[in-house]
């Protein structure tokens, strides 16, 4: 089995309306290189971009998905977004269990793990985000930490495809504070959740791509998605301008 390609995962946050998603996908579009072989270009946009983005992107090369998913199928579930509706609109991902959604909306590793069951039993690939806290970092307890996170997170998951599942390691400390890990850091552990991986979910586990987030830009991203565990990148601040993301892509190739 070939190794985990690259993906190098936008998340545009709570920015941007249709119409801007639009201009902003054409303008990307317009002076977009070919993207080097075995890599993957994908924005996560606000739900209500989606369309627009589906005009936008067919019949290009970049994909697109949301910033989460309901984990239920349909009913009264006031604010939510099914899997259904995303496939509708050609969404390939859903970002899940990012940090501000667990800060913000209360969301425990057990939903993270029905939206996650949700999305992969409808064809939609979760992007599960995991990773510590400033203080569990300063404790030297970061990898026990994002592992217990990781392991809830992925409850009653079984995965027989590696390309169904993508895991995001997103130390909290380092998102839009323009702190960094280093390479190293992110390699150590993409590393641990490529073997925790292994063992929760078997050999597909070894293939599922692991992608670091936290501050990554085009001035850092080649040195971390260089190491041999990570499999490309979940960014947000530098995903918001196309000059921003077209850095990132030179440097990836
Ligand atoms: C994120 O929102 O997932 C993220 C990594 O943000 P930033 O790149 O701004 O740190």
């Amino acid at each position: 089995m070939t190794g985990p390609s690259t993906l190098l995962a936008l998340n545009w946050k709570m920015n941007k309306t249709p119409s801007e998603a639009a201009a902003w996908a054409r303008e990307l579009l317009a002076s977009l290189p070919a993207l080097p072989a075995g890599t993957a270009l994908a924005i996560m946009a606000p739900a209500i971009d989606l369309p627009a983005l589906q005009t936008a992107l067919t019949g290009s090369s970049v994909q697109y998905g949301a910033q989460d998913v309901s984990a239920h199928a349909s009913g009264a579930y006031t604010g939510e977004t099914s899997t259904a509706m995303l496939q509708d609109v050609g969404a390939r991902f859903a970002v899940v269990g990012h940090s501000e959604r667990r800060e913000y909306h209360a969301e425990s590793s057990a939903v993270v793990a029905a939206k996650t069951r949700a999305a992969m039993a409808a064809g939609v690939v979760p992007i599960v985000c995991v990773g510590e806290g400033l203080a569990v970092r300063e404790q030297g307890e970061h990898v026990n930490y994002t592992l217990d996170q990781l392991r809830d997170s992925l409850d009653g998951v079984t995965l027989t495809d590696p390309a169904s599942l993508v895991v995001a390691y997103e130390p909290v400390w380092a998102i839009g504070t323009g702190k960094t890990a280093t390479a190293l850091d992110a390699e150590e552990l993409c590393a641990a959740i490529r073997t925790a991986l292994t063992g929760l979910l078997g050999d597909a586990g070894a293939q599922v791509q692991v992608l670091y987030g936290g501050s990554v830009k085009g001035g850092n991203i080649a040195e971390i998605c260089g190491q041999p565990n990570v499999n490309g990148a979940l960014v947000g601040g530098a995903a918001l301008e196309v000059q921003s993301v077209l850095d990132m892509v030179n440097a990836l190739a």
